[in-house]
Order: structure tokens, then sequence, then C-alpha cells
């Protein structure tokens, strides 16, 4: 046997949280208040400390906003493919949600006990609220707390590798510890997989590099199926200029609030498309392709972006974005002078892991949230419900996880876990040329040209045939000298496997919907698509792909 994995030591709960950004961390409480030993393992935060806002319709600012107007919004924001059970529970859970994170202090901006909101893209009425100095952050910090207030075991710095498997449950994760090649087994009455989305598998990305697609490898080999894999969000509105701020999201939120974009000849170009609310009142999906039809035209800046006019805005308004123009000023730009340059970049994952509304994948013992869980934003997710979808369905799958019936007696745990570990032991063992990083680099260089805004068969086709030639080679031919390597082979797999689903949605769906735009299918088909695509592992491995009707 290869050395690392000869004496693995081993861990016990009743559930287990993979992930530690919002969705895992809600998850990790709401299974120990429901008396749960629970354990919460994790990377890093992934994307969470980003989220700028939270929809939730309270209907403060405006008074018409309520749930129904909220479930209107995901259903016609995400074409008509959303699961509508989860879209239920999102409309009537999100102000609840929200109330529970201010009863632990979340200082969500409010004005003499009204909360404040934002208006954002694709949302009839102002309904994002937030945390001037941070959202995202400020959550996680409360939530962070309460974990450890709860007496919730935090395993931070932890990969998981791979899942624990007793014939067709999930009872575990087997965890690495990239730097130092460590390895741990925890056992489970229950999985939640909360680890985000795609990750970097476009060159130009939003994610943060602790994400890096595992959760739907991790989801696919354990026999869940995946739907809707083919609708990737991009996000309209990132900074390539200054450059020291390369990468980051401008708020979309801030349109609302007076920002417009302008093209190379200063026209506002919004307007040709959206004459009545310009940047306002149109989700991010099609934002982002008018964006990129800007640029492909030619009518963009020099360095293939579009200008993103702060001058406009309201003093206060502008400074209630406090990293943002933090992160401006610091790099040289004053925004109340001039505006940054910005284009779309992959941003977040529509599908994921099928789930019922009690955030069950299907499989026993697996439960997912999150950006990990698929269905809840159809075809295209509403701005500012990425932040809603961790908060609630986070939840949902730790109480899920909570209603487990399994038991950890009686199971050979010296099988199930040499099960486990020998993925990674077939990594270690490879003594090919390439190394990982290589894989994901070509993984990187493929996305865009064929998956990105405007996507086409043939191309999609010669996508198709490049990944199946990189899957070939993360199979056999990687350089693994180390643990470290090996581990990161393992993720040049999931990027390769999560590539190729995304690649096969695409393929497979010849019509155009939300975030999926087929030149060669221009127009949506109700009468031939009003379905998800789902795969899942067929016996020797193989992806199978079904269509599965929407609920
Ligand atoms: C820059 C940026 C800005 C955003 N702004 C907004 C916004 O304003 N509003 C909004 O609604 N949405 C926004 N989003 C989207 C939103 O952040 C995500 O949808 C949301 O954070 C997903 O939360 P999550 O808890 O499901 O996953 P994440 O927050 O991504 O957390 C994933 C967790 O899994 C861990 N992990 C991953 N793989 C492994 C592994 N193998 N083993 C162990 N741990 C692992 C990570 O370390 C992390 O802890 C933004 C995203 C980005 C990238």
């Amino acid at each position: 046997m290869t050395p690392g994995l000869d004496t693995i030591p081993a861990a016990e709960t009743d559930v287990l949280v993979l992930g530690g950004g919002i969705a895992g961390h809600r998850a990790a409480v709401a299974a120990r208040q429901r008396g749960m030993s629970v354990s919460l393992a994790y990377l890093a935060k992934g994307a969470s400390p980003y989220i700028i806002g939270c929809n939730a319709p309270f209907g403060h600012v405006d008074p018409r906003d309520g749930p129904e107007v909220y479930y209107e919004d995901m259903i016609r924001g995400g074409y008509g493919l959303n699961d509508k059970r989860l879209v239920r529970v999102l409309a009537t859970q999100a102000t609840a949600a929200v109330d529970e994170l201010r009863s632990i202090g979340v200082p969500f901006a409010a004005e003499n006990g009204r909360l404040l909101q934002r208006h954002l893209s694709g949302n009839t009425y102002p309904r994002s609220v937030y945390v001037p100095e941070g959202t995202g952050r400020a959550i996680l910090d409360h939530l962070a707390r309460q974990c450890r207030d709860l007496g919730i075991e935090t395993l931070s710095g932890w990969k998981a590798v791979s899942l624990l498997r007793d014939g067709e449950e999930v009872v575990g994760a087997l965890l690495a510890q990239p730097r130092d090649s460590r390895f741990l087994a925890v056992r489970a009455r229950a999985v939640v997989l909360a680890l985000g989305g795609i990750g970097r598998i476009y060159e130009d990305s939003t994610y943060p590099a602790d994400v890096a697609s595992d959760a739907y490898a991790l989801a696919f080999d354990a026999g869940a199926r995946l739907i809707d894999m083919e609708f990737v969000q991009f996000e309209p509105v990132v900074t390539v200029w200054p450059e020291a701020c390369r990468g980051m999201e401008m708020p979309t939120a801030m349109m609302g609030d007076g920002a417009t974009l302008l093209n190379a000849a200063g026209e506002r170009f919004m307007l040709r498309h959206n004459p009545e609310h310009g940047e306002k009142r149109i989700e991010k999906a099609k934002l982002s392709l008018i964006i990129q039809r800007e640029i492909d035209e030619g009518r963009g800046l020099a360095d293939g972006s579009v200008l993103f006019d702060t001058t406009q805005v309201p003093i206060d308004r502008l400074e209630s974005y406090v990293t943002h123009v933090r992160r401006l000023r610091s790099a040289g730009l004053e925004p109340t002078k001039e505006g940054p340059h910005v284009r779309p970049a992959a941003h977040s994952e529509m599908g994921g892991v099928a789930i019922d509304d009690q955030g069950w994948s299907g499989v026993p013992g697996l439960y997912a949230g999150g950006e990990t869980a698929g269905g809840l934003h159809g075809a295209s997710r509403l701005a500012g419900n990425g932040g809603s979808d961790t908060i609630v369905s986070g939840a949902l799958a730790g109480r899920g996880a909570a209603t487990t019936q399994s038991t950890l007696a009686g199971r050979n745990w010296q099988r199930i876990i040499d099960a486990a570990a020998e993925k990674l032991r077939a990594a270690r063992q490879q003594s090919g040329a390439t190394a990982p990083d290589e894989i994901k680099q070509k993984v990187r260089a493929i996305m865009p040209r064929a998956a990105g805004l405007w996507r086409r068969g043939e191309d999609l086709e010669q996508a198709m045939r490049e990944l199946d030639l990189l899957q070939d080679v993360t199979a056999t031919g990687l350089a693994t000298p180390d643990w470290t390597q090996s581990i990161k082979a393992l993720e040049a797999r999931n990027m390769v496997l999560t590539a190729r689903l995304v690649v096969m949605g695409a393929l497979a769906r010849c019509e155009s919907r939300g975030a999926h735009q087929r030149i060669d299918w221009p127009g949506q088909d109700d009468e031939r698509w009003l379905h998800h695509i789902a795969f899942r592992r067929g016996s020797a491995g193989e992806v199978v792909a079904e269509e599965l009707p929407i609920q």
C-alpha cells in the first residue's frame, strides 16, 4: 500500500457538512439545532465573503413587494426552468432567514427599524438587503461565531477528496490537508455537500481559488443526478482596469443607484436594448450577452471592455459600496470622476445536484445546498439570489440531514475507508509527464472558446473531443511525485468532468434559453426543451444523460 494512506485516523459525527461558505455554515447550524452532533469541514470561505447583498421580499422600500412577486420574478428570470418547489421555499422563507441572521447580530443596513433594500437587476422591486462594510463577510463571521457557540466541530483547511460509501449510501468523507498530506476519515450518518460552484474552469472567472469543481464530481461519483449544468452565469461587469482591481465584480446594484454603461463612443448602449429602464430591471444573463456583443462587434474600449460610469451615482449611495470604492481609490482611480473598465466573466453555476424540497439528493445520506444544488435558479439566476439561496437552501439541507435514520454501527469501516482512498491511491501511483496544473490551464482555455456566452454546435463538439483527450490523460498520464500533486490530479480530473458536463448539456440543448445561447439554435423552444437535462454515473463510470421533467 502507498505510504500516507496506510493508517488513516477516523472521527465520527452525526452530520458532516462539507463546505465553509454561508450554505455550509447555515446547514451546520440547522442540523445542530435539531440535536445532531455536527462537523463542518472546508478549505477556506469560498465565494460567500464576496456577496454584496441577498434578496428578501420585506417590502420595506416598496410595500408592493412580497413572496408572490418574488416567486414570479424568479420563474420569469429563470425562463421557466426552475424547480417550483425550491422557488416556493425561497420565496416564502427568505425574510425569516434574514431575520434569523439579524437575531444573531448581522448588522444589515436599516433606518428607523426598516431595512434598506437595493434594487438589483431582474428584480421588480428593491429587495436586496446588505451590510455596507461587506454582506457576505458579516454573515459568515456571525455564523462562524454561532457555530462555535453551538459546539460544532470545525475542520478548517481540510479538503474533501472523496465520499465514504457503503453500497449506495453515503456515510462520510475522506479529508486531506493538502499542505502537509495528512488524511482523516470522518464517518457520518449524513453528509451535506455545500462546496460551491464550478470554480475556475473558465479563463475569466470571479471564483476564488478554493472552489474547484469538486462538488459536482463528488456528487456524480456518489450516484447523484446533476441537472442544468449548461447554465453558467457570467457576471456582466467584472473589472479589467485598473489592473490592481482586475477580477473585482462591480455591483450590479450600483446600476440601480445610477451607474451606467458606456461604449467607446460614450453611448449609453443599454438604452438601445432596454429603452425604458436602461441598465435596470434586466437579468444578469441578458446584460452579459448585450455587453459581450457590444465588445464583439467592435464598439467596446480598446482593452475589450466597456466603461462602468460611476460618476453619476449620488455620493451617499456611491460611498455605501465601501469595499469597492476603497479598492478603486487605492488603485488610483477616483470613482466620482472616472469609472472602471468592465466585461463579463464566469461567475456562478445555475445547475448542480438535483434535490427535493428537503435538500435530499436522492442518494441515501447525501444532501446538498447553496450553489452546489441545482434547480432553484432555472436557466438564469436573479442578481442577489446567490446570497438568498445560501441562507435558505443551506438551512434546508441541514434540516434534511438531521432527519437521518442511518446508523454508524455495524459497518465494515476498514473496507469503506479503503475504497474511498482508492482514487487517491491510484492518482498517486501515476507516473505520467503532464502536471495537473497543465490540464487545468487547458480546460480554462477550452471552455470560453466553446461554452462561453455565445455557443455553437461545432465549437462544442470540438471542445468535447479536446476534453475527452484530457480525461484520458487524467486517468493515467499525470505527474504525481507527491501527495500534493496527487490531490491536484484529482482536482484536475474533477474539473475535466465538470467541464464535460457543462459542454454535454450545452451541446444537447438545441435552443437558446437564459444563460445558454446557441448561435445555431436561436430562440426558446418550450415544446421540446422545457425540461432539465440530467447526468448521472452509469455502471461503468460513464456519463448517462436523461431528460427530467420540471417539478
Ligand atoms: C466575487 C463574487 C461576488 C458575488 N456576489 C454576489 C452577490 O452580491 N449576491 C449574490 O447573491 N451572490 C453573489 N455571488 C455568488 C455567491 O457568492 C455564491 O452563489 C455563494 O457564495 C455560494 O455560496 P456557497 O456557500 O454555496 O459556496 P461558497 O461560498 O463558494 O463556499 C464553498 C465552500 O466549499 C469549500 N470547498 C470547495 N471545495 C472543497 C473541497 N474539495 N473540500 C473542502 N472544502 C471545499 C470552499 O473552501 C468553501 O468553504 C458572488 C460570487 C463571487 C465569486
